[in-house]
């Protein structure tokens, strides 16, 4: 097993669709020099300015399926439609020469690496309120309302699983998140554990926003 091996660290962060989280995992890239990022493989057609083997290894089902069959995944989960997979050699050279590796996975690879790697460090990434989750991804404009909907009933299940990370950190201002992501990667502070009440709370809203979603929907037809 190459965890029993395993020199770096290897940090997992999950979030909600829209959290922003992959402008701060960009931000802890530029801002410290000693982590290596997973460029994961999907078959989901890239985004504008998106690059294969930048922002992804985009690829069809058929090779996507091979990779499953030859056990080149670490771990890998379908996504609203589609599949993601972390390529298992990248992770496993860098971890062997020490290089701390971060994952930017959905829950359910999450979970995977979670139950391969113990030790990994997992954290999820929330905006502070469902409200501006819906401000976020509205504003960016690369979604449907229909896949933003898409998302959001999907954000219930990955909210239920909040309390299976280690950490969650609410990105309200960009530097502080970063901050405190850097901060629990290399120190493992107690604060940032998980909360249930935030959890309640977010849940709660949640369900009002597709409620009102399916509402406005319905008024259209
Ligand atoms: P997006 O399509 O918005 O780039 O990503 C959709 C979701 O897939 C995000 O939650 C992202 O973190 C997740 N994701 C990206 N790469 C991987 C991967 O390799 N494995 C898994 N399980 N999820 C991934």
């Amino acid at each position: 097993m190459i965890h029993r091996k395993q020199k770096g660290k290897l940090v997992v962060i999950s979030g909600f669709s829209g959290v922003g989280k992959g402008t701060v995992v960009k931000r802890l890239m530029e801002d410290y020099d000693h982590y290596a990022l997973s460029v994961s493989m999907t078959t989901r057609k890239p985004r504008e300015n998106e690059v294969h083997g930048v922002h992804y290894y985009f690829v069809g089902d058929e090779e996507f399926e091979k990779m499953i069959a030859e056990d080149g995944f670490l771990e890998h989960a379908g996504y609203v439609g589609h599949y993601y997979g972390t390529p298992k050699a990248f992770v496993e050279k860098m971890l062997e020469k020490g290089i701390d590796v971060i994952l930017e996975i959905e829950v359910q690879g999450a979970m995977q690496i979670k139950e391969k790697f113990p030790e990994a460090v997992t954290v999820f990434i929330t905006t502070p309120s469902a409200q501006e989750m819906e401000n976020r991804l509205e504003g960016r404009k690369t979604e449907t309302a229909e896949q933003i909907s898409g998302r959001f009933d999907r954000a219930v299940d990955e909210a239920e699983c909040m309390d299976k990370y280690d950490y969650v950190v609410v990105n309200d201002k960009l530097d502080e998140c970063v901050r405190q992501l850097e901060r629990i990667i290399s120190q493992k502070p107690d604060e940032h554990r998980f909360n249930p009440a935030f959890k309640k709370r977010f849940v709660k809203e949640l369900h009002e926003i597709i409620a009102k979603r399916a509402a406005k929907k319905a008024e259209k037809e």
